[in-house]
């Protein structure tokens, strides 16, 4: 028998999750964005879902190659352009779009060779400084890429640093709004927080959304918000099952560095999942998880391949029982992805992204 332990990526819940988007910016085009491998639910797994998108945007090729050969036809944006001259050549094969924010992206499309000019997105510096021209120098890149024959069509672009917290985006909106006034072009500014917490207003909904976290069933500004409040659904499951039960007595202790002691008589579960499968090693004792769909918590390390749970409020789980270390449980039970996020000191995002090779995925 494999041992017992599964991801599963939630299509349905995909689909729900991409039209709460859309709900939130209804005159918007959407980007499904599908970097870092769909955040970890495997591109062609999520494809299904996410079909319904206007495009997906992503930032590495070969990822792109990967949407093509699912037989999408529709635009695919290079969220970081391109790094390095050949890039290009597979942008006019594929018919990529493609970020720029430096000039060295300019200077390799100067002397790109193609039948078919490329659309772009200038990228804007706006405060994040990362990616993007300042603002300052917005306005000549804008004019170097239109002189291009290389160049069909440009559209404009900037990224939120705070779209998710109190600074908020009236800043960066400003700075956008100057740097591009008057140049012609769809715009795109919006990532999920800003998309969710911010698009009443159509200049920050602008052309095109570019969503990732929220489709994927995660709050973009957890704990202020959960995952719940803003309608989304978990689209990930991390399941496995109980492989040993343990009876502790006051005062017997819990895994690696007995880092839990146990005060009462306690039942505890020895569950098939551990660090190498994803979970993060920074949960803690109390941490969130569902037994049989019932609510209880870590105790002890987190250890490679095993993590101890407290059976108290499921005295009848036994080996074999399901355990649900986040997403759906059997009886629908929920439990969201930022809440263990949360525990270990990070993001949902990371969590899905780190979903382990060796875990075993399906598709419902
Ligand atoms: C990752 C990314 C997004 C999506 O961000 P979320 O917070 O997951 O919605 C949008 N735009 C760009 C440029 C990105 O790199």
């Amino acid at each position: 028998m494999p041992r017992p332990i599964q991801a599963t990526i939630h299509t349905e819940a995909l689909r729900h999750n991409l039209a709460q988007v859309r709900r939130a910016a209804p005159d918007a085009k959407v980007w499904a964005v599908v970097k870092a491998n769909a955040y970890g639910h495997g591109i062609e797994r999520a494809f299904e879902g996410l079909r319904g998108a206007d495009g997906f945007a992503l930032l590495d090729l070969a990822e792109a190659e990967r949407v093509r050969a699912l037989g999408w036809r529709g635009p695919v944006l290079l969220l970081e352009g391109v790094f390095e001259q050949r890039d290009l050549e597979l942008c006019s094969r594929l018919e990529l779009w493609h970020t720029v924010h430096c000039d060295a992206q300019i200077d390799m499309l100067a002397t790109h060779k193609t039948q078919r000019p490329h659309r772009v997105f200038l990228k804007l510096n706006s405060g994040m400084n990362r990616l993007g021209f300042a603002p300052a120098a917005y306005r000549s890149a804008w004019t170097r890429l239109n002189a291009l024959p290389q160049v069909d069509e440009i559209s404009l672009m900037t990224h939120f640093s705070d779209a998710d917290g109190p600074r908020g985006i009236a800043p960066p909106m400003a700075v956008f709004a100057d740097a591009t006034r008057e140049l012609p072009g769809e715009r795109t500014l919006s990532n999920s927080a800003a998309t969710l917490r911010h698009a009443t207003d159509a200049a920050v909904r602008a052309d095109w959304v570019r969503p990732g976290i929220a489709v994927y069933g995660s709050a973009p500004d957890f704990p202020e918000h959960s995952a719940a409040d803003w309608g989304l659904q978990p689209t990930m499951t991390l399941a496995a099952k109980i492989i040993a039960v343990q009876q502790l007595q006051p005062g017997d202790t819990v895994g690696y560095g007995s880092s839990f002691t146990a005060d009462a008589p306690l039942r505890i579960g020895v569950v098939a999942c551990g660090y190498a499968d994803g979970y993060p090693r920074h949960c803690s004792t109390g941490t969130p998880v569902l037994v049989n769909g019932v609510r209880t918590r870590l105790v002890g390390r987190v250890s490679m391949d095993m993590v101890t749970v407290d059976l108290t409020p499921v005295p009848d789980a036994r080996q074999g029982t399901e355990v649900t270390l986040w997403g759906r449980a059997g009886n629908g039970a929920w439990l969201a992805i930022d809440e263990v996020a949360r525990s270990a000191g990070t993001v949902g995002y990371e969590l899905m992204c780190a979903l382990a090779q060796r875990v075993p995925v399906g598709v419902d």
